[in-house]
């Protein structure tokens, strides 16, 4: 592959352009969800993250993740050599075109047509002043008024506790008139140039202005002090994206921001709990409120599917205990908690997950269930009433489970098994010693029983294997599981595996 100028190829082909090229309708920069077009994924719902920024996608339903070399590999199916000479030579690169409504999806931001905000332009300062009024604006009576009865009618969320305890209110609406913020926001002494670079307004091509948000319920995103410093529009029309995020601007960066209704002194057992959508972190903190437990439950989202680093650090950093994970009950939703926990464990940190029943989400579990779904977002050992019957897994039996469950179909099951139990192994590695055991413990309680041949000398004998038996007990018919042992930490990587009659 000498000879290939890499670099120069991603700097000539940016992930917007190429995807354009495979029918997407999409942005120059900033990050959108769209359907994913690989060829072995029929996406229903969009479920690939395109950060058009930094030229990188990622599938929560698939797992596919890359660069634009990647990207034009995956669709058309060849090597890296050929996807160079495909993206060089312009011609169209294959995926959505022709099969009509597959696009741009739930979450973006940057629309393309209009100007961007310039950060050289206005200071810090005065995007703070304008975040704050247009809030202010957003959640004026009236306005908050319409916002909690869409609320309350169409979503059963009760915010009423929640803004009792807090003594503001949380939800806000946009006005009817397209320009209607723009024109309060004037009246106050901003300038255009500074709602633009706010991302409350946009300017076309002909220089007119009109607000960002139209036809919306507004959510907060706030500080450490609880200062305004981005907004997040849900759609009331149905009309995408479901949920508009801003551009970045002096105050609001999407891979840094958290969305999170409700900071408070947790309690020592309390769940941090990590969602998809803003509406669900809403619900979640409405109904917490109301039962009085919201000590007990820290909601928050990055407003999507994908968590950056910085995000995941800084949810961890939250409370110490494992955080509870509860993407949608959707393959996208499935995805992400494994892509989560994933990246928790390989910072060191337990995660329990919830899955919900197919098409469920926490607001609607919420909305069915009340003061009963809390449960099922409630780590072990947290509330003592009756649990209900969906409770969160510990991240070793989930993610081991998806390993199971997406085996790829290659007729050595021993080997697909034995590439299963070495992943978990080398995910538990991250974690401290008691936490890995519990990882391995996990994951052998969804491993397929097998026959462990130990007279047989295929384990490497001593202490650490029979601690590990001990570990395994308690796990019922794992306990003399051979795939337990292996997901082991502690064994030596060289010990032969006694995989012996393999029950499916
Ligand atoms: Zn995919």
């Amino acid at each position: 592959m000498a000879g290939i100028d890499w670099n120069g190829v991603r700097v000539r082909h940016s992930l917007g352009s190429v995807a354009r090229r495979s029918g997407l309708a999409v942005p120059d920069a900033g990050t959108v969800m769209v359907c994913c077009p690989l060829p072995n994924h029929d996406d229903a719902r969009p479920s690939m993250h395109l950060d058009l920024d930094r030229d990188r996608y990622y599938c929560f339903g698939c797992g596919a993740r890359g660069d634009v070399v990647q990207w034009v590999s995956d669709i058309e199916g060849v090597g890296a050599v050929e996807a160079v000479a495909i993206l060089e030579d312009g011609r169209r690169v294959k995926g959505v075109l022709g099969t009509g409504n597959r696009g741009a999806g739930t979450s973006y931001t940057s629309p393309s047509d209009h100007e961007r905000p310039d950060l050289e332009r206005t200071s810090p300062e005065r995007v703070r002043q304008v975040m704050h009024d247009a809030w202010g604006y957003y959640a004026s009576a009236p306005s908050h008024e319409r916002a909690t009865e869409y609320l309350g009618g169409k979503r059963d969320i009760d915010v009423s506790a929640l803004e009792a305890e807090l003594g503001r209110f949380v939800v806000g609406h946009t006005p009817d008139r397209p320009d209607a913020l723009t024109q309060h926001l004037r009246s106050e002494g901003f300038t255009d140039d500074e709602m633009v670079d706010a991302c409350l307004a946009l300017r076309n091509r002909d220089g007119a202005v009109i607000d960002f948000f139209r036809d919306r319920v507004m959510l907060p995103v706030t500080d450490d002090a609880d200062r305004v410093i981005g907004l997040i529009g849900r759609t009331v029309t149905d009309r995408a994206p479901k949920y508009l995020n801003q551009s970045r601007t002096h105050t609001y960066d999407k891979h840094l921001a958290l969305y999170r209704p409700r900071r408070t002194i947790l309690d020592r057992d309390a769940n941090v709990i990590v969602v998809e959508g803003t509406v669900d972190a809403l619900a979640i903190a409405a109904q917490a409120a109301r039962s009085g437990l919201s000590t007990k439950f820290a909601p928050i989202t990055a407003s999507g599917l994908y968590l950056s680093a910085t995000q995941l650090d800084r949810v961890l950093a939250i409370h110490d205990r494992a955080p509870v994970l509860a993407g949608d009950g959707d393959e996208a939703g499935r995805g992400a908690n494994v892509a989560w926990a994933t990246d928790a464990a390989r910072k060191g940190r337990e995660s329990v997950v919830v899955t919900w029943p197919e098409g469920q989400d926490p607001a609607s579990w919420i909305a069915a269930n009340r003061e009963d779904a809390l449960r099922a977002l409630t780590r072990k050992g947290c509330l003592d009433a009756p649990p209900s019957e969906l409770r969160p897994r510990h991240c070793g039996a989930v993610l081991t489970q998806h390993a199971l469950d997406t085996l790829p179909n290659t007729g050595d099951r021993a080997a697909s098994l034995r590439r299963v139990a070495a992943e978990a192994k080398n995910i538990s590695s991250y974690l401290g010693r008691n936490a890995s055991e519990r990882y391995a413990t996990a994951a052998a309680g969804v491993l397929p029983p097998v026959v462990v041949d130990a007279e047989a000398g295929h384990l490497v004998p001593g202490q650490r294997i029979k601690r590990q038996f001990r570990a395994t007990q308690s796990v019922g018919d794992a306990g003399h599981n051979a795939t337990a042992l292996a997901v082991n930490q502690h064994i030596a990587t060289d010990v032969e595996w006694p995989l012996k009659g393999l029950t499916p």
